[in-house]
């Protein structure tokens, strides 16, 4: 095994894409095939963005649906992966004198990870615990907690951060399947530099001039700040795992950090 497991942001897209089988989630599963198998999944998830820094410290987290007009089968998907409330203490430890609350019985797995991971661990037999994006917080802090977590990797636990990128759902155009419009790709591109080279600088991606349509709430974008907290931590910039554009105003890019 190796001394540091990889890590990686996924741009986890349609919640639809739990059923699908495109080249997305065949990225998603070849990676998951590729790594030594962790000792649990922590994943920071667009999809718990809440007033506080929260871990889930269940032992059996629920399959959280938190979704809305979507077909009847996407309600159907179980993903009974253990949690670990032992690795959620030593997660609280780790990022000392950051404070973060023990969540024992209000979230579980929620769709940005669940949509993933039934790709990635198909089998559902990696223990998975979620840490919340508290909202309320600036970017720094999110890169710098991101960093506080590098430790783990030393433990085998795999970080994985689950948001998108460019992700503004008012200019959803369903007619631009596998399209993204020019400042979709601008913006993207510009990350892409940045996390390709010196994650450490993602904070300036705010003052990109296409920042506002890319990112118009934070939400899907702060994962990405914990991956570049972890690739600057490491001293390694990551790799694109796959890109692409869906619906003119998504990217599903997603990066890889390597192990070591
Ligand atoms: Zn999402």
């Amino acid at each position: 095994m190796s001394e540091l497991m990889p890590a990686a942001f996924i741009g986890h897209g349609n919640p639809m894409n739990a059923l699908d089988h495109n080249r997305y989630t065949e990225a998603w599963t070849t990676f998951g095939a590729s790594i030594p198998k962790p000792k649990a999944v922590l994943v920071i998830s667009a999809h718990w963005y809440v007033n506080i820094t929260a871990i889930t410290a269940m032992t059996c987290p629920r399959t959280i649906h938190d979704f809305y007009g979507f077909p009847q089968p996407l309600f159907e998907v179980e993903y009974p992966a253990p949690g670990d409330p032992e690795l959620a203490q030593r997660v609280i430890d780790v990022v000392e004198p950051t404070y973060v609350g023990l969540d024992a019985d209000s979230w579980g797995i929620d769709h940005g990870t669940w949509s993933v991971l039934v790709h990635m661990f198909p089998e559902a037999d990696v223990p998975v615990l979620q840490l919340s994006i508290n909202a309320e917080l600036p970017f720094d802090f999110h890169f710098n907690l991101g960093a506080k977590l590098h430790e783990l990797r030393r433990e085998g636990v795999l970080i994985l951060g689950s948001g998108n990128v460019v992700h503004n759902l008012r200019l959803i155009d369903w007619h631009s399947a596998g399209e993204g419009k020019d400042w979709a790709h601008r913006f993207d591109d510009a990350t892409r530099d940045i996390m390709t080279s010196d994650a450490a600088k993602l904070g300036t991606a705010s003052a990109h001039a296409d920042y506002g349509l890319a990112v118009p709430t934070p939400d899907h974008f702060l994962p990405l700040a914990y991956v570049a907290g972890l690739s600057a931590a490491a001293n390694t910039p990551t790799t694109t795992l796959i890109d692409g554009y869906e619906m003119g105003s998504l990217s599903m890019t997603a990066y890889e950090l390597a192990g070591a």
